[in-house]
């Protein structure tokens, strides 16, 4: 079982600050010397697109960061790449020996290229060093879809991932800030570990994934209750929510901040932010006959000022 380390990992990272879009070139042309009037007239989408093509690694077809290398004849690959090329040049097979292709390094550095995100609506202008850290962290990177207990691969920004759980994963909708929702299980006593549910909220403007998953701890099965934001991190703490479970007298209360769906589903449920129910607990809320789990479980969201 994972450890809470996971989960104060998260919250630390602040989303950078995105750069204002500039309005400068993409380059300076005019270092091209003589060519540079002809260069200047042809369009500049161009231009970065030859530089991003001798950027990438003829291997592995990622972007080259420093240091880029070289063999004897000129061809050039990644760092990652080259020992695995045992020492072969991959385009001409000559020995690759040790030359960096400091002339390229440069180039790159000189370059200002557009976020990755940018038809998912980020303006940002980075340097080609910066550019992967950036949109590593980009607010409009998109998001994966929450649906748990699947290899599911959509992915998308909010919008698009509220029709798509609705669509193809028939997930409940709901609108409202409280809710009351009811669990029954035919055998409490087994749990596959695939044992869950996703009811999705809407309030305030917002969208909430309640998970409710069955998972083994031990020998005795175990429940968790928790909810997610749709949206990142930062937002996600404008939120609390409490749930409430109860039955036969008893009654236990959680109260949290929604995690946003940047962290797994797993990742949330293996750091137990939220409420757990304990297998015994679960029969006594489930009227004690021991066979059917009847879990009532009522909640509430709501914005912190
Ligand atoms: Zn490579
Ligand atoms: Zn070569
Ligand atoms: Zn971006
Ligand atoms: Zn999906």
């Amino acid at each position: 079982m994972a450890t809470g380390n996971a989960y104060f990992d998260d919250i630390r990272c602040n989303p950078e600050v995105v750069d204002p879009p500039r309005n400068e070139d993409l380059m300076d042309v005019d270092e091209y010397g003589d060519d540079s009037a002809q260069m200047a007239l042809k369009p500049k989408v161009t231009v970065s697109s030859i530089l991003h093509e001798l950027l990438q690694c003829p291997v592995c077809s990622k972007a080259m960061y420093p240091p880029i290398h070289q063999c004897s004849t000129g061809h050039t690959l990644c760092s990652a790449c080259k020992p695995r090329m045992h020492n072969r040049c991959p385009t001409c097979r000559h020995e690759l020996g040790n030359i960096r292709c400091l002339a390229l390094e440069k180039v790159a550095a000189s370059l200002e290229l557009p976020c990755k995100y940018q038809s998912f609506g980020c303006m940002g202008i980075h340097p080609y060093y910066s550019k992967l850290k950036h949109e590593n962290q980009c607010v409009f990177r998109p998001y994966n879809c929450p649906y748990a207990g699947s290899e599911c691969t959509a992915i998308g920004d909010i919008p698009y991932l509220v029709t798509h759980l609705k669509d193809d994963h028939k997930v409940d909708m709901h609108s409202g800030s409280t809710f009351n929702h009811r669990y029954v299980k035919s055998n409490p006593h087994e749990v596959e570990n695939a044992t869950w549910m996703l009811t999705v909220f809407s309030c305030f403007g917002q969208y909430f994934c309640l998970h409710f998953e069955a998972f083994q701890l031990g020998i005795a099965p175990i429940y968790i209750v928790f909810l997610r934001f749709m949206g990142d991190d930062n937002e996600a703490r404008n939120y609390s929510y409490s749930l409430e479970v109860g039955g036969s007298g008893r009654k236990m209360i959680w109260q949290g901040v929604p995690r946003s769906i940047r962290d797994s589903h797993r990742k949330v449920r293996d750091s137990l932010d939220g409420l757990i129910i304990h297998h015994n607990m679960s029969l006594f809320f489930s009227g004690g006959d021991s066979k059917e789990l009847k879990l009532r479980v009522t909640g509430r969201i709501w914005k912190e000022q």
